[in-house]
C-alpha cells in the first residue's frame, strides 16, 4: 500500500503546501482522499491522473477539502477517462456535487458539442453518501469511515485503509477524538492533521488571540497530536494539513516527539510512504523507518463483576474466585498521567457539546 501526500496545507495559499489531499495506491487501484486546491496538479506530478482514480473519499465538506473537485472531473475527461467518478462523502455531498454539475452544465454542453471525444462518461458522477462503518471493499482493500470531532462541521470522518499486510489511518480534520484513536489502534501509519502552536506569524493580519483560539478549537494542536499517536500505538506518525502552512519545523518535531517515541514525518507535498514496508520513497531516496515495535499486550481487564456476584454456585465460586483475584493482582494500576487525562476530558467536552448543539 503506497500513500502519497498530494497537498499538506490548509485553506491558506502556499506554493509549497497545496490544499489537503492524498492518494492510496494498492494492487493497481488508486484512491483519492480529499480534493483540496491543486489536487489535480499534484496528482499528475505523483505519476497518476484523474482518469486513473477508482474512488474519491471526502472526509468532510469544508471548502479546503473539496474545492478542486470540478477540476478533477473536467480534467479526467481530458485525460481520457471513460467512466463516471465515484465519490464517497458525508451527507451533503450529493447536494454539493449536483450543484456543481448544474452550475457547469452550459460549459459541458458547449464542450461536448465542440470537442469530439469518444465518451462523456467522465462528466457523470456517482455519489455515495456515507455513515460510520465499512464503506468500501474492493480486492484486498477495505475502507472504514470513523466519525471524528470537527464541530461545528458535522458529520466529519477519518478513514481507515486496510489490507491483509497494512493498516493506514487518515484523521481528516478533527480535534482530539477518542473514537478515532480506538479505531486506529496499532495502525502502521497514522496521517494526522495538526494545528501548529505558536505557528501563526505575528504579521498575519486577521489573527487576534480570539480568532486563533477559534481555529484551534476544531483542530488537533501540536502539543496533543503526539499523545494521539501514542495512544493509538501508531507505527509511524505522518503530520499533514498544517495550520498554518509555515512554522518552525524543529520546534514542531521537539514538541511532538516529547509525547510520541515512534518515527514522526513532517509531511511534504508528494511524499511517498510505503505503509507495509515502513519506507519513505521520495526525492530519489529510500528511507527505512526501522522495525515496528511489538504490539503492546492488552491490559487485562479487571472484572469486579466476578467478585461482586454474591450468588455463584459452589463450583463456580471455587473456580472463579482465585482467578479473579489473580487477575486483579496482575492488572496494572490504571495509568492516569496528568496530560492525557486532561486531553480526554477536553475531547469529551467537545463531543458532548457537539451532540447537544447538533
Ligand atoms: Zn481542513
Ligand atoms: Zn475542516
Amino acid at each position: 500500500m503506497l500513500l502519497t501526500l498530494l497537498g499538506t496545507g490548509c485553506p491558506q495559499v502556499d506554493s509549497r503546501r497545496f490544499g489537503p489531499s492524498q492518494i492510496v495506491r494498492h494492487q493497481g487501484a488508486t484512491y483519492l482522499i480529499d480534493c483540496g486546491s491543486g489536487t489535480t496538479q499534484r496528482l499528475y506530478a505523483a505519476g497518476s491522473n484523474g482518469a486513473e482514480v477508482d474512488a474519491v473519499f471526502l472526509t468532510h465538506l469544508h471548502s479546503d477539502h473539496i474545492v478542486d473537485l470540478f477540476q478533477l472531473i473536467i480534467s479526467s475527461w481530458h485525460q481520457g477517462r471513460d467512466r463516471p467518478q465515484v465519490v464517497y462523502g458525508p451527507k451533503g455531498t450529493k447536494r454539493y456535487v449536483n450543484g456543481l454539475l448544474r452550475l457547469w452544465k452550459p460549459e459541458f454542453k458547449q464542450r461536448t458539442a465542440h470537442e469530439s471525444r469518444s465518451t462523456t462518461a467522465a462528466l457523470k458522477v456517482k455519489v455515495v453518501e456515507i455513515e460510520e462503518g465499512e464503506i468500501f471493499r474492493a480486492g484486498e482493500m477495505v475502507v472504514t469511515a470513523v466519525e471524528v470531532d470537527h464541530y461545528p462541521v458535522y458529520p466529519a470522518f477519518g478513514f481507515l485503509f486496510e489490507t491483509p499486510e497494512a493498516r493506514l489511518a487518515i484523521s481528516g480534520d478533527t480535534t482530539y477524538c477518542p473514537e478515532l484513536i480506538e479505531a486506529a489502534k496499532g495502525v502502521d501509519v497514522l496521517v494526522h492533521e495538526v494545528y501548529v502552536h505558536h505557528g501563526w506569524p505575528p504579521t498575519m493580519p486577521f489573527v487576534e488571540d480570539k480568532e486563533n483560539r477559534t481555529v484551534k478549537s476544531y483542530h488537533t494542536s501540536s502539543d496533543v497530536v503526539g499523545i494521539v499517536a501514542r495512544e493509538a500505538e501508531a507505527g509511524v506518525l505522518v503530520l499533514s494539513h498544517f495550520v498554518p502552512t509555515r512554522f518552525d519545523e524543529e520546534e514542531l518535531l521537539q514538541q511532538v516527539s516529547a509525547d510520541f517515541d515512534g518515527p514522526i514525518l513532517i509531511g511534504e507535498d508528494l511524499m511517498n510512504v510505503d505503509v507495509a514496508q515502513r519506507r519513505v520513497l521520495s526525492w530519489g531516496m529510500s528511507i527505512a523507518l526501522g522495525k515496528k515495535p511489538a504490539a503492546k499486550k492488552k491490559k487485562p481487564k479487571a472484572k469486579p463483576k466476578v467478585t461482586a456476584k454474591p450468588k455463584a454456585t459452589a463450583k463456580a465460586k471455587s473456580a472463579a474466585k482465585p482467578k479473579a483475584v489473580a487477575k486483579a493482582k496482575a492488572a496494572p494500576k490504571p495509568k492516569a498521567t496528568a496530560k492525557p487525562k486532561k486531553v480526554a476530558k477536553s475531547g469529551a467536552t467537545n463531543k458532548s457539546k457537539r451532540t447537544k448543539r447538533s
